[in-house]
C-alpha cells in the first residue's frame, strides 16, 4: 500500500528536542561566550559553548580540531557515508572475524551492553527495519511494510549474532547479511570525545551538543551550573516541560514527536521495537536519561523509550539509571521520575 497523506515530522534525522536555557538567565544575556561554534554533522547539527578558554589556546584551533574529530567519527561509523567503516562491514556478506578500529569497536562493545541489559530493546542489528520504515539512510520509500516482509527481515537480525573478540580487536557476523546502525549511540560517543579534547586543550567549564544529546562540564558563562530545558513533547511550538541545572553530567533524550511521519492519523516513530519489527506505539512521549557517559546515555534512551513507561522503569529502578519519563495522557502529559534521577537533581 503507497502511504498518501504523509507528513514528516521533521526534516532532520535525528531529534533536536532539548533548548539550552541559559541564554534566558538575564545577566547572561549580555555576556558573549569566548567560543560559541555550531556546525551540521551526522544528519543533525552541533552545538559547543566554552566559558573560559585559556589564553594559550585560540577559537579557530579548537574549531579545526573539533571539526576534524566529528569527520573522522563519520568516517568511521556512518551509515550515509558508504566508505565508512560500518558500511564496509555492513556490505561485507562474509562471516569472517573482521578487523575494527578502537572508536567503532568501543562503540558496537557498548551497544552489546545495553542490548543485553534492554533484553534487547536496544539493538543495533534493527537498522534494516530502520531502512524498511522509510527512517534510515536509503530514499523513504513511501510503502507501509507488509507484515511478512517485517517478519523475514526479523530473522535477519538480532545482537547476539555479532560475536567479539577483545584480544584482537575483532568481529564476527553470525548471520551475513546482519546489518548495524549506530544512530543511537555514535551521537553519544562524539560528544563524548568532543568533551575530551576541550579538556585535553586545558578547557574545563564547557557544553558539548549534538543532535540533542550532551555533555555539561563545570560552569556557565555566568558561573552557574548549564540550564537545560527539557521540552514539552509537542510537535508544533517548542515549549519548556522543566529546566535542569546541571554540571559535570551527560544528557540525552528520546522521543516520537519530531522524527515521525503520520498516515491517515496514525504516527509512526523512527524508534524500532526489535521483538516486534514495527515502530513503537506507546504512550510514552520522551525519555531523558542522565549518566556519566554520553554514549551511555544515549543508548539507555532509545532502549527504554522502546520498553516504554512500565517496563523501562521497572528497569531503571532495578539498574539505578537516572531517567525522567514523559508520558502521553488525555489532557496533557505526567512525569515519572527514577529514584536515581531525583536523587541526581538534588
Ligand atoms: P532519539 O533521540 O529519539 O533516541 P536517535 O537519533 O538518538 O533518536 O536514535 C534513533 C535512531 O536509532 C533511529 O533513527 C534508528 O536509526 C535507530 N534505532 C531505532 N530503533 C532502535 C532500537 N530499538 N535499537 C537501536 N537503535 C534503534
Ligand atoms: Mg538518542
Amino acid at each position: 500500500m503507497y502511504l498518501n497523506n504523509i507528513k514528516r515530522g521533521s526534516v532532520l534525522l535525528t531529534l533536536v528536542f532539548l533548548l539550552v536555557a541559559c541564554q534566558q538567565q538575564q545577566s547572561a544575556a549580555k555576556k558573549t561566550y569566548p567560543l560559541h561554534y555550531s556546525d551540521a554533522i551526522f544528519g543533525t547539527t552541533f552545538t559547543i559553548k566554552v566559558s573560559n578558554l585559556p589564553d594559550s589556546v585560540s577559537t579557530k584551533e579548537v574549531r579545526g580540531q573539533v571539526k576534524q574529530l566529528l569527520d573522522n567519527l563519520n568516517a568511521h561509523m556512518s551509515t550515509y557515508q558508504p566508505d565508512s567503516e560500518l558500511s564496509v562491514i555492513n556490505a561485507n556478506q562474509s562471516n569472517d572475524w573482521l578487523s575494527v578500529s578502537t572508536p567503532l569497536y568501543t562503540v558496537l562493545k557498548q551497544a552489546q551492553k545495553i542490548s543485553e541489559l534492554s533484553s534487547g530493546a536496544f539493538d543495533i542489528t534493527v537498522g534494516p527495519l530502520v531502512n524498511l520504515w522509510g527512517f534510515g539512510p536509503d530514499p523513504i520509500s513511501f510503502v507501509a511494510p507488509a507484515d511478512t516482509v517485517i517478519k523475514q527481515h526479523l530473522t535477519t537480525l538480532g545482537y547476539q549474532n555479532l560475536l567479539f573478540n577483545d584480544k584482537n580487536q575483532t568481529i564476527k557476523k553470525t548471520i551475513a547479511e546482519l546489518y548495524l546502525d549506530l544512530s543511537a549511540i555514535a551521537k553519544g560517543y562524539a560528544v563524548d570525545q568532543v568533551g575530551l579534547l576541550l579538556e585535553s586543550l586545558g578547557i574545563t567549564d564547557y557544553m558539548v551538543e549534538i543532535g540533542g544529546e550532551l555533555k555539561l562540564k563545570g560552569h556557565n558563562i555566568s558561573n552557574k551550573p548549564w540550564r537545560i530545558a527539557v521540552e514539552k513533547p509537542s510537535a508544533g511550538n517548542r515549549m519548556i516541560q522543566k529546566v535542569l541545572p546541571l554540571s559535570d553530567i551527560s544528557l540525552a533524550t528520546s522521543g516520537d514527536y519530531r522524527n515521525y511521519f503520520e498516515l491517515e492519523g496514525v504516527r509512526f516513530s523512527h524508534t524500532i521495537d526489535p521483538r516486534t519489527g514495527k515502530p513503537i506505539t506507546h504512550k510514552l512521549a520522551s525519555i531523558t536519561i542522565l549518566s556519566d557517559t554520553t554514549m551511555k546515555a544515549d543508548a539507555l534512551a532509545t532502549a527504554l523509550m522502546v520498553l516504554g513507561s512500565e517496563q523501562g522503569f521497572e528497569l531503571a529502578e532495578q539498574q539505578n539509571i537516572a531517567a525522567l519519563f514523559i508520558i502521553k495522557t488525555d489532557d496533557g502529559f505526567v512525569e515519572k521520575a527514577s529514584s536515581s534521577f531525583v536523587a541526581r537533581l538534588r
